[in-house]
C-alpha cells in the first residue's frame, strides 16, 4: 500500500506536514470536502491531533490524507526530567534529524524553548550547536510542531495552553533562517493558530544587524535578545566569529532601531567566562554601550562542557550584576542549565545523534520519560 512502511523495513515516502497550513491552502488539498473542513483540520492540527485522530472526518478522507500528509512533522522522542520540574524534549523530524526544546515551568506561565535550525553556522566558541555547522533549516511547520507537541504531551489544550510562553534560543540562528521564522510566528500568535500573544515569545539572535531592522521594520512586536558576549570587537570576535561581519557597533545600532521601531526593550544576552569578559573595563563598556536607551543585560553563567572556558562563580556572577548596578545598568543573573553535558543547547542533540548513528537505530518515534534522576540541572 502506498505510504504504508512495513516491519520489512520499506522506506516510507516522504509526506508533507498538514500543520500550520492556512485554511485556503488545506482547502485545495482537499477539494471534494465540504468547505469547513479546512477549517477543522486546521485546528485539529493546532490541537495536536494526528489524523486518525480527526475523527470528525470521514474514514475515507483520513485515509486519502494519511498517504501524503501527516498532521505534526515532529514527534517527542524522550523527555529528560529535571528536578526542578524543567523538561528536555529530544524531538524527532520525518527524515530522522533530531532537535531539542527545553519546557520551564514558572509561577505566571511556562517557557518552551525551541530550535529554529539543526545545527547552526555561528560556530561561537562555547556553543555546541554550531559545533557541527548547519545541518539544514527547520521549516516553519518543525518550529510551530515543537510548540504542539509539547503542548500536547503537557496536558494542554488550544484554549487553555500548557506552552504559554515561547522563547527561540535553541539550536539555530532564528534570523538565518528569516522567512520561515517569520511564518512561525504568524501562524503561532494567530488567532485561529496557538493565539499565544507576540509579548509573550523572546527571538534571541547572534546580531546579524540587517536581519534585525528588517525584523524591526516587519511590524511583529517580539522581544529581541541580543547575544553580545564582549563588548569590545576584538573579544567578541573570538568568541562570535559573526562579529567580524556584524560588529559590536553594527549590532548595537541596529538594537537601538528595534526599540525606536517597536518600542520594545532590548535584551542583551552576555554569557560570563571566567577571565574573559567579567572585568571592571567590561563593565565600564558595557555601561557605554547601553547609554541612553532601555537596554536590559541578562548575565548567563557558562555552560563550559566541551570548552577550555571557565564558568565563574555564583558569586562572581552576581558581584558583576551589583558592579553593572551600581553603575545605573539595568542586569541580572539568568538561571541556567548547569553543567551536565546536555544543558547546552545543541548537547542532548549531538549526543543522542552519535548513539543512534551507534546503535543504528532504526526507528525514531518512540515516546519515553525518563524520570531517572536529572540529566539537566538547573542553577
Ligand atoms: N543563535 C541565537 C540563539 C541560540 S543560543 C543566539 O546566538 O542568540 C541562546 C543563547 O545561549 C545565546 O546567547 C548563546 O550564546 C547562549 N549559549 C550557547 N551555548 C552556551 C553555553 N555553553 N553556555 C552559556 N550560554 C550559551
Amino acid at each position: 500500500m502506498k505510504g504504508d512502511a512495513t516491519a520489512a523495513g520499506v522506506r516510507e515516502k516522504a509526506k508533507s506536514p498538514l500543520l500550520g497550513l492556512g485554511e485556503r491552502e488545506i482547502a485545495a488539498l482537499v477539494p471534494s470536502a465540504p468547505s469547513y473542513t479546512a477549517r477543522q483540520i486546521r485546528a485539529f492540527c493546532f490541537a495536536g491531533r494526528d489524523i486518525d485522530g480527526m475523527t470528525s472526518l470521514s474514514k475515507t478522507l483520513r485515509a486519502s490524507l494519511k498517504e501524503d500528509y501527516v498532521a505534526n512533522p515532529v514527534s517527542v522522542m524522550r523527555v529528560y526530567v529535571s528536578r526542578d520540574g524543567s523538561k528536555k524534549y529530544l524531538f524527532s523530524l520525518l527524515d530522522g534529524n533530531l532537535i531539542e526544546g527545553v519546557f520551564m515551568p514558572h509561577d505566571y506561565g511556562n517557557t518552551l524553548c525551541v530550535s529554529t535550525q539543526i545545527g547552526c553556522r555561528m560556530h561561537c566558541a562555547f556553543c555546541a550547536s554550531g559545533a557541527d555547522g548547519l545541518v539544514r533549516d527547520l521549516h516553519f511547520s518543525e518550529i510551530l510542531g515543537q510548540v504542539v507537541a509539547v503542548n500536547a504531551a503537557e496536558g494542554g489544550s488550544v484554549k487553555e495552553r500548557a506552552v504559554t510562553n515561547i522563547v527561540l534560543m535553541g539550536s539555530g540562528e532564528p534570523l538565518d533562517n528569516y522567512d520561515n521564522v517569520m511564518r512561525f510566528l504568524d501562524e503561532v500568535t494567530a488567532a485561529d493558530g496557538l493565539n499565544v500573544s507576540e509579548r509573550n515569545i523572546s527571538l534571541s539572535t547572534s546580531g546579524l544587524a540587517d536581519k534585525m531592522k528588517r525584523f524591526a521594520d516587519s511590524g511583529r512586536k517580539v522581544t529581541l535578545s541580543v547575544s553580545l558576549h564582549s563588548p569590545f570587537d576584538e573579544e567578541r570576535s573570538k568568541l562570535m566569529p559573526v562579529n567580524r561581519r556584524y560588529n559590536i557597533a553594527a549590532v548595537t545600532d541596529a538594537a537601538r532601531y528595534y526599540f525606536k521601531h517597536t518600542g520594545r526593550r532590548v535584551i542583551f544576552e552576555y554569557t560570563l567566562i571566567a577571565g574573559v569578559n567579567d572585568s571592571d573595563d567590561c563593565a565600564e563598556k558595557l555601561k557605554e554601550l547601553t547609554k541612553g536607551f532601555p537596554a536590559h543585560i541578562n548575565l548567563i553563567r557558562l555552560n563550559p562542557s566541551g570548552t577550555s572556558l571557565k564558568r565563574p562563580t555564583a558569586d562572581a556572577a552576581k558581584e558583576f550584576m551589583l558592579k553593572l548596578n551600581a553603575m545605573g545598568v539595568s542586569a541580572t543573573v539568568r538561571h541556567s542549565f548547569g553543567e551536565d553535558i546536555e544543558g547546552a543547547c545543541g548537547q542532548l542533540r549531538r549526543r543522542v545523534s552519535a548513539e543512534l548513528a551507534a546503535e543504528d537505530k532504526e526507528s525514531a518515534r518512540v515516546h519515553t520519560e525518563d524520570r531517572k534522576g536529572s540529566k539537566f540541572t538547573t542553577a
